[in-house]
C-alpha cells in the first residue's frame, strides 16, 4: 500500500505557507473528524491521513526532511508511524488551536480512545541499539532483535486499586473546593495489573540508505500502558560498523586507492572496490597525488529511494621505500634526466617562485 503525498492529501502546493496548510487541514478535519462520523472507518482513515500530513507540514524540521526524503525518510526518522495507535502526539497543540471552539477543547480524538473510563497512562518507550554492517546499511536488511518489555502477567486478573477504591482519582478538600487528581498508585485506571518482563523476539526492517545514529520507530512495541491506554514505542538506534576500505558521507562513499610512481606517470588501469564488486578504473597519465575521481551512481541508495550517491576515489601516489639495486639505478638515471629537462610542472613552478622571491 503506497502512501499518498502529504501535499496531495491536503490539496496544497509545495510552497504553501503554514496558514494555508492549517486552513486546508481544518476543512478536512471538520469533514472527517471521528466525532462527526462515528463508526465510519473510511472517514477515520482520511482524518488520520490529513492529521499526519498536517503534523509534518506544520513542523519546519519534519517538512524539510519530508521534502528531501519523502515518506521513507520520515519513517527512518521515527515520524509517521505514530498515528497507527491513535496517538496524535504533537498535534495536540494544533488540535487545541483548531478545534477549541468546535469540539469543546477535547478534540484530540485519539487521546480519548478506549471509552469513557479514567484516562490511562501510555506505556513506556523502549530503546535498543542495533549494529549493522556498512553493506547492510547501504542495501537494507531485516534483523531479529531480542527485547525485554513489560507485559500483563499471564493468568493474572486485574485487582481493584485499594488507594482510590477503583475510582481512578483521589479527591481532596482545599478551602471551598474539592480537587480531584488521578490516583498515583494505579495511574488513574482504578485497577492494579500484575506485570512481568517478557523476552520478545522481533524482526526489524532496516531500510536501505539508513545512516549512523538514525532511529527507527516501531509503534506500540514498547511496554504496556495502563488499561485502555496505548503501548509505548520501541526506538531502534542504528550503529554502522567500520568498513576496511570504505567511508561514508551521507550517500557518497569515499575510498583511498594507492598507485605507484610509474602508474601515475604513465597512466594505468586499476581495479577498485565498489559496493557491487570490483570495477576497472582508468588512471590518466600525469595524475597528481590527492586527485579525486568520481564514480557516478556507485554510492549508496538515498533513503526514500530518490537516486543514489557517488563513490569518490581518492588517489594517493605512493613513494617506494625499499628499492632494489636495479630500481635504484633507474631512479638515479631518472634524476639525471630530470636535471636536463624538467617534466614536473608543480616543482618547476615552485622552485622558480622561490628563486624570484630571494632575488
Ligand atoms: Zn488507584
Amino acid at each position: 500500500m503506497s502512501k499518498r503525498d502529504y501535499y496531495e492529501v491536503l490539496g496544497v502546493s509545495k510552497g504553501a505557507g503554514k496558514d494555508e496548510v492549517k486552513k486546508a487541514y481544518r476543512k478536512l478535519a471538520m469533514k472527517y473528524h471521528p466525532d462527526r462520523n462515528p463508526g465510519d472507518t473510511e472517514a477515520e482513515a482520511k482524518f488520520k491521513e490529513a492529521s499526519e500530513a498536517a503534523e509534518v507540514l506544520l513542523d519546519d524540521k519534519k517538512r524539510s526532511q519530508y521534502d528531501q526524503f519523502g515518506h521513507a525518510g520520515m519513517n527512518g526518522q521515527g515520524f509517521g508511524g505514530g498515528f497507527q495507535g491513535g496517538d496524535f502526539g504533537d498535534l495536540g497543540d494544533i488540535f487545541g488551536d483548531l478545534f477549541g471552539d468546535i469540539f469543546g477543547g477535547g478534540a484530540a480524538g485519539g487521546r480519548r480512545r478506549g471509552g469513557g473510563g479514567p484516562r490511562g497512562r501510555r506505556g513506556d518507550d523502549l530503546q535498543l541499539n542495533l549494529n549493522v554492517s556498512f553493506e547492510e546499511a547501504a542495501f537494507g536488511v531485516e534483523k531479529e532483535v531480542t527485547i525485554h518489555r513489560n507485559v500483563v502477567k499471564e493468568g493474572s486478573t486485574p485487582q481493584t486499586c485499594n488507594t482510590c477504591g477503583g475510582h481512578g482519582e483521589i479527591r481532596r478538600q482545599q478551602g471551598f473546593f474539592t480537587i480531584a487528581q488521578p490516583c498515583p498508585y494505579c495511574k488513574g485506571t482504578g485497577e492494579i495489573v500484575e506485570r512481568v518482563k517478557k523476552k520478545v523476539k522481533l524482526e526489524v526492517k532496516v531500510p536501505a540508505g539508513i545512516d549512523h545514529g538514525q532511529r527507527l520507530k516501531l509503534s506500540q512495541e514498547g511496554d504496556i500502558g495502563s488499561k485502555g491506554a496505548p503501548k509505548g514505542d520501541l526506538y531502534v538506534q542504528i550503529f554502522i560498523e567500520d568498513h576496511p576500505f570504505f567511508e561514508r558521507d551521507e550517500f557518497d562513499i569515499y575510498c583511498n586507492v594507492p598507485i605507484t610512481f610509474s602508474q601515475a606517470a604513465l597512466g594505468a588501469e586499476v581495479e577498485v572496490p565498489t559496493l557491487n564488486g570490483k570495477v576497472e578504473m582508468k588512471i590518466p597519465a600525469g595524475i597528481q597525488s590527492g586527485k579525486k575521481m568520481r564514480l557516478k551512481g556507485k554510492g549508496i541508495q538515498r533513503l526514500g529511494g530518490y537516486g543514489t550517491g557517488d563513490q569518490i576515489i581518492n588517489v594517493t601516489v605512493e613513494t617506494p621505500n625499499q628499492l632494489s639495486e636495479e630500481q635504484r639505478e633507474l631512479f638515479e638515471r631518472l634524476a639525471e634526466l630530470e636535471e636536463a629537462r624538467s617534466s614536473s610542472p608543480m616543482s618547476r613552478g615552485f622552485f622558480e617562485k622561490v628563486r624570484e622571491f630571494f632575488q
